[in-house]
């Protein structure tokens, strides 16, 4: 089954974007320049290490938290600069979120299609017309088993719990959804049918942009950009890595070289004519120098 959306889907531009948490007498700097394109109706999957910065990145994104510095902008609208009432029409339009953890995308004592249509009510009056029928979202998310409908959210396997969270989620007919570990802590099979409930959203023509450290998950998005230390580390396409070098030339180098030349080892750069760059370590790392 298919369901046409009428809005556009959403594409997401990040130029040396910065966040900073500021705690009582210390700052957590969380994202410390990110430059990053999402096109209008691609699926992408950020990963990393835990504490990278890919909640904060997607918090930005759903337009929960403001930007420190640097330029955002999802769609139409520039968050570094969007007032109150547009952060308030871009979530209700624009932009579907799926929280971390199903339950906290769910009202507790609202039947399935109630959770939706309750998700529904946000959308301002001239969108409702293009807006998915609840229970249309529930066949696209694949919960078409009897009585699923008006069964409360904890009456639900923690698989079909998270796939109600993605069809609130995609209530709203929102050109970009963002869902934060919608995989985490469910079984294998559990985790395929989520997935195959995020490919259901992304096939009705909107970008999906996904946080995980599944690798799995990663693969199944048509590109994987790896967070690392609060910047974009490096990109992945079909399968294979790429390196990218940042605003200030520098380049992130992936886990396993990591190991082999760990933080602090000094190496000389040459370029060959063809432009291939060797990287030379010296003998020993920069503390022994
Ligand atoms: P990830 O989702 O990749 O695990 P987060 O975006 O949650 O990373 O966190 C990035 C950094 O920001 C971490 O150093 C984390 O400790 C810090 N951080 C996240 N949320 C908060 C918060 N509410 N207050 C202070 N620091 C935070
Ligand atoms: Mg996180």
């Amino acid at each position: 089954m298919s369901i046409a959306i009428v809005r556009d889907p959403i594409g997401v531009t990040c130029r040396g974007l910065v966040y900073i948490y500021r705690l009582d007498g210390y700052d957590v700097v969380a994202l410390s320049g990110v430059d990053l394109d999402v096109a209008p109706g691609e699926s992408l999957a950020l990963v990393g290490p835990s504490g990278s910065g890919k909640s904060t990145l997607m918090g930005l994104m759903a337009g929960l938290l403001r930007p420190s510095a640097g330029r955002l902008s999802v769609g139409p609208h520039d968050l570094a600069k969007a007032g109150p009432m547009e952060l308030q029409r871009m979530r209700a339009n624009d932009v579907g979120v799926v929280l971390q953890g199903a339950s906290r995308n769910l009202l507790p004592y609202l039947g399935a299609e109630d959770n939706i249509r309750f998700a529904q009510r946000e959308v301002p009056r001239e969108y409702r017309t293009d807006m998915p029928a609840a229970r249309e979202l529930l066949d696209l998310v694949g919960l078409t088993g009897s009585g699923v409908a008006s069964s409360l959210p904890k009456r639900l396997s923690p698989g079909e719990r998270q796939r109600l969270a993605v069809a609130v989620g995609a209530a709203s007919g929102a050109g970009l959804l963002l869902a934060d570990e919608p995989t985490s802590q469910l079984d294998t099979h559990a985790r395929d049918e989520v997935l195959a409930a995020l490919e259901a959203v992304h096939a009705t023509g909107r970008t999906v942009i996904v946080v995980t450290h599944d690798p799995e998950v990663g693969e199944r998005m048509h590109r994987t950009v790896t967070i690392r230390d609060g910047r974009v580390g490096a990109e992945g396409r079909r399968g294979e890595d790429y390196l990218i070098v940042g605003r200030d030339g520098s380049v992130h180098l992936p886990q396993e070289l990591l190991e082999l030349h760990p933080p602090g080892t000094l190496m000389r750069a040459e370029a060959e004519p063809d432009g291939t760059i060797r990287l030379i370590p010296t003998i020993g790392t920069g503390s022994e120098t």
